[in-house]
């Protein structure tokens, strides 16, 4: 298969914590050389795609700001589509507060005038902001989760809590599910993938190391899928992996293999 454009996820990916995974520079320029189309795509929302751009550079990796997406874009994009002039209450970072406010939105910290709870990673997350979520949900106002990743990787190679924890948290005292869980693999971050490709599915890869957000939202694109060992995913999960990936690498730096 020729591919035109490949979507490649970060973190487990592209990194690990501070460190390149080896062969990333190298796929990047793989890519360029063949003149595939780029979108870097993370599910980490505290980070404005500027600051992504900036943290690959430091890896050595060139990529555009307007080749990254995530699920603070893909969130900032969505509630100025839906909730332009709502109030909204957000538990989650200081970073992903930045991205909605320069996009012109109504954020509050009174969580009785909240009209939309934006839940997200959140660092500073207690039994405080936990009963302000709770309150914040009280009669009509929309539950929106930035991405589903329960953990995510520490740069010491162990687990710990990402949105989909805090996510659950706050579903869990509110005796409600979130209206809609953003980030891959939605319906939100397929139209981001394939906008920002400006390419038929069929000729795009997503590569990333996680069956449950990368390859699915590849799949839910109708793109090719490869999974990649250098992450979460390790051989012994590959035969419960859902949805099947088309192909599964030991790193990125064997991308070119299916390239
Ligand atoms: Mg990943």
């Amino acid at each position: 298969m020729t591919y035109r454009g490949v979507v490649l996820d970060l973190d487990g990916t592209i990194y690990r914590g501070e460190k390149p995974v080896p062969g990333a520079r190298e796929a990047i320029t793989a890519l360029r050389d063949r003149d595939i189309s780029l979108l870097c795509f993370s599910n980490n929302p505290t980070l404005t795609p500027e600051a992504y751009a900036d943290r690959l550079a430091g890896l050595g990796i060139e990529v555009s700001p307007a080749e990254i997406a995530s699920a603070a874009s893909v969130t900032t994009t969505y509630l100025s589509r839906e909730y332009p002039d709502d109030r909204i209450f957000l538990v989650g970072s200081s970073g992903l507060r930045d991205q909605l406010e320069n996009a012109g939105l109504t954020l509050t910290e009174t969580c009785e005038e909240a009209e939309v709870l934006v839940a997200s990673y959140d660092r500073g997350f207690d039994y405080d902001r936990l009963t302000e979520a709770l309150w914040a949900l009280e009669g009509e106002t929309a539950f929106i989760g930035t991405d589903p990743d329960m953990t995510i990787p520490h740069s010491d190679g162990r687990l710990v809590p990402g949105s989909g924890a805090i996510v659950h948290a706050i579903a869990g005292v509110a005796g409600r599910e979130p209206d809609v869980v953003l980030g891959k693999p939605s319906q939100e971050a397929r139209h981001a993938a394939i906008g920002a490709l400006e390419l038929d599915p069929e000729e795009c890869l997503v590569v990333g190391d996680r069956p449950d957000t990368d390859v699915a939202l590849g799949a839910g694109c109708g793109m090719d899928t490869a999974v990649v060992l250098s992450g979460v995913t390790d051989e012994a999960d590959l035969p419960g992996a859902d949805p099947t990936p088309d192909h599964v690498l030991d790193s990125i730096a064997d991308l070119e293999s299916v390239l």
